[in-house]
């Protein structure tokens, strides 16, 4: 008889909720090995007793095989002394306030329950709420650790004998599915018109079907539905129907930011949008994003749906509600009369958090919507869709939050219990500890009361599931920064005892994001380009056009964008065309009338503004790329007053891709002093001569689409010339360049970018795993602080 050996052993990573241990229990089956599975609040523990050639089997399955959602950190194997079992068992979770217990992400609707959910034989066909272990909502229904049905928003929804069966059975698909339910025990669909007047009509409340057959009717006839999803409110009409789009611009008090849309399927958005094989991939993984797409025009999707844009943000759907949407037949004319393409916008208002409760819905949402399709399983925790790009074959976040959020990134080493509280638009936070660092779902802009609460419990919601009681607290520079104020409040209210707080400079926090998600050790330097609308500088000024060489614990600035005035700071942001007049005036070009943004300024605060900018008046300094980027914008005439951030360069990319073909011929340059060969002043980098060239073409009547694929090729050119010539003057060995900054968010840029830094030999980062705009910024800062503590810099 061969000899018998018993080992204990440990999985960490995403392993609850996952259908571990039906897996782990079928593997013990086929491997012929006795002992038990469970979950704790570290993961998964597992006893196994065999012959040592299957115990190795099975350990090697444990991984290889690992079921689809999970998501496999450490495994750790003890041999202990054998007991002679025979079977094998799952036993009861066993709950201990430890952290490192990770937790899933909501993720889309697996395909054998899409298959339940039309097949009329089955118990669960057509039921909104169908899921299992590889499937359905996670984070946003788990208020704490374990991971178990008393501690989600299933609690209320006892499981009939039918469900309590599958539930039971270590060999079915919904062993231990937490939010597992069926028509009979599970959630509940209700249609409910927003008014009485709406009311009177003859449509009376409906459930279930009924209430989907309502919902659709209504946006079928062009109306607007607040829908009910797995993170929030969604907002919904007819996305070809142009009156009800424009309608929900009206109500929603949204001029021109883009709305998203859902399409039934791959075929219906090739219809609208092309879509590359990466970005095929990206729009069916299980996280389903919001996913920007180059528009194909002319289409059937409404024009104000995206105005101004060349791409439009597209999703497929990812719950079973969102399918049943797209496939349910109109019962009168038997046809799928259904949109097949809906705007899906957050149920908000503004800048608002997105709305998760059926009471505020109806009460916040009412004047916004016709009808309300909703259910009754709470939202714990709300959580907007993400938003991504492809660059390069890989993803380009623009938004981290459903899909992806709370699942960690994983740094380079271990920190100390830290709370980075990031910046102020776009906002995230990030919980880190050892060598996880959790970012938080994206929490909008925090600038009023409604996002601070939700920032609030959001954290208080991480420091519960993941068990982190933070030691340090990290914040921007900003002084006006909400976010930092709020840090300066809880350490002095001492929430955390003992914590300390550290303000962070905001470029090299950006950069310290890249580099942490690169998983850089932080010995050698990286050469940070960091081009973004605003972050505060150390000396007072505005910064956003600086080329930094930084490692986790200091930076030097080596070079920047000249400092020019941004007359009355946030006038100017929104008026690009009075912008454009103030970086014209201290270049010395004069204003000619014959220039869009001249033309744009109205006599009398053109008088006002150059008396301003004479005595230089309320005119803050920046050294900004963004604001460049909209002072060209405006001298292009694409754009001169913005209703939502960074629509200027957004309307200034789409202008230069569409001419992408074209060949553009001579490029626009910067001044900078080629020749200096001394480090210790920053270089500065003129955009008058760039400026001035432009000037001359819209004058001599140049398209704006070669303008505007000029000055991003000249950006290009210079991010590279300079990154060569710093890195040859440089004493130290540099590991890479690094792209951040909101800036990066332009594809095009990054594109001719990257392609001129490869060319020169360059290793080059980019973004994948958090955004390159503000909400990346607290993965920087949580890592910063801890190197600053422990590894010291070589920058002081
Ligand atoms: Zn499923
Ligand atoms: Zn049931
Ligand atoms: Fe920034």
């Amino acid at each position: 008889m061969a000899a018998i050996s018993r080992q204990r052993i440990t999985v960490t990573g995403v392993v609850q909720g996952v259908g571990f241990r039906p897996f782990v229990y079928g593997l013990a089956q086929r491997m012929n090995v006795s002992g038990f599975v469970g979950n704790d609040s570290h993961g998964v523990f597992i006893e196994v007793e065999g012959a040592i050639h299957a115990l190795e089997a099975f350990c090697n399955a444990l991984v290889a095989e690992a079921p689809p959602l999970a998501y496999i950190d450490e495994v750790t194997t003890v041999p202990i002394p054998a007991q002679a079992g025979t079977e094998f068992f799952i036993v009861q979770s066993q709950a201990q306030p430890l952290h490192g217990t990770l937790i899933s992400p909501d993720l889309t609707l697996c395909d054998d329950c899409l298959l339940e959910l039309f097949d009329p034989a089955n118990r669960r066909y057509r039921y909104p709420f169908i899921n299992c272990t590889n499937c359905g909502p996670r984070f946003t229904i788990t208020k704490d650790i374990p991971y178990d049905r008393p501690l989600t928003t299933m609690a209320p929804f006892p499981m009939c004998s039918a469900c309590q069966a599958e539930y039971e059975n270590p060999l079915d698909r919904r062993f231990h599915a937490q939010p597992n339910a069926c028509p009979r025990c599970g959630p509940q669909l209700t249609f409910q018109w927003s008014t009485a007047a709406a009311a009177a009509d003859g449509t009376e409340e409906a459930v279930q079907d009924a209430a989907l057959l309502a919902a659709l009717a209504l946006l079928r006839g062009g109306g607007i539905v607040a829908i009910k999803g797995i993170g929030g409110f969604h907002l919904a009409c007819a996305a070809t129907d142009e009156q009800a789009v424009q309608q929900m611009r009206q109500r929603k008090g949204r001029i021109d930011k883009p709305f998203a849309v859902m399409a039934a399927d791959l075929e219906t958005v090739r219809r609208f949008a092309h879509v590359s094989a990466d970005e095929a991939a990206l729009l069916t993984s299980r996280a389903r994003p919001i996913v920007l797409l180059r528009k194909k025009e002319p289409s059937s999707i409404a024009a104000s749906v995206a105005p101004g844009n060349h791409c439009i943000g597209v999703m497929l759907p990812y719950s079973p509600l969102h399918h049943l949407l797209f496939a349910t037949p109109d019962r009168q004319s038997g046809a799928a009369h259904q949109p097949s393409v809906l705007v899906m916008t957050s149920g908000n208002y503004a800048s608002e958090p997105i709305v998760r409760h059926n009471d505020e819905a109806v009460r916040q949402l009412a004047p916004l919507v016709d009808a309300f399709l909703l259910h009754n399983r709470d939202i714990y925790v709300p959580c907007d869709d993400s938003v991504m790009r492809v660059f390069g074959g890989q993803e380009l976040p623009i938004r981290r939050s459903r899909g992806y959020a709370p699942f960690p990134v994983k740094l380079p080493f271990a920190v100390e219990p830290t709370l980075a509280v990031g910046g102020e638009l776009k906002s995230t936070f990030c919980l880190a500890h050892e060598r996880f660092a959790f970012m938080s779902q994206h929490m909008g802009d925090m600038e009023n009361l409604e996002t601070l609460a939700a920032f609030e419990q959001a954290v208080a919601h991480f420091e519960a599931l993941f068990r982190i009681s933070p030691q340090q607290l990290v914040c921007d520079m900003h002084p006006r920064y909400l976010s930092t104020q709020w840090a300066q409040r809880w350490l002095a209210q001492e929430r955390w005892p003992g914590a300390r707080l550290l303000q962070v400079q905001h470029h090299h926090a950006h950069v310290a994001s890249m580099m942490a998600e690169n998983e850089l050790d932080g010995a050698m330097p990286v050469l940070g380009v960091c081009f973004d609308g605003t972050g505060y500088g150390p000396d007072g000024t505005i910064w956003g056009g600086e080329v930094l060489l930084a490692d986790y614990g200091g930076y030097q600035r080596l070079a920047h964008l000249k400092p020019l005035p941004l007359p009355g700071g946030d006038a100017a942001v929104k008026r690009p065309y009075r912008l454009a007049l103030a970086w014209l005036w201290a270049c010395g070009i004069p204003w000619d009338e014959e220039l869009p943004p001249v033309a744009a300024c109205p006599p009398s605060e053109r008088s006002v503004l150059q008396r301003q900018l004479e005595r230089s008046f309320n005119c803050v300094q920046t050294s900004s790329m963004g604001r460049l980027f909209d002072v060209v914008a405006a001298l292009v005439g694409v754009r001169q007053t913005i209703t939502y951030e960074a629509q200027a360069a957004v309307e200034l990319e789409a202008l230069a891709a569409a001419a992408e073909e074209e060949d553009v011929g001579n490029l626009y340059s910067f001044g900078w002093d080629r020749a200096s060969a001394n480090l210790a002043h920053p270089m500065v980098l003129d955009p008058s001569p760039l400026l001035r060239a432009i000037v001359g073409d819209v004058l001599a009547g140049a398209a704006p689409g070669v303008v505007a694929r000029r000055f991003h090729l000249a950006v290009a050119e210079m991010v590279a010339q300079l990154c060569v010539q710093l890195v040859q003057q440089s004493k130290q060995q540099i590991a890479a360049v690094a792209l951040s900054g909101g800036v990066f968010q332009n594809v095009h840029l990054l594109e001719q970018t990257t392609a001129r830094l490869h060319n020169a030999g360059l290793r080059t980062l980019t973004h994948r795993q958090v955004p390159a705009n503000d909400g990346g910024l607290a993965l920087g800062q949580a890592i910063i602080a801890s190197a600053r503590a422990t590894l010291g810099t070589s920058f002081e």
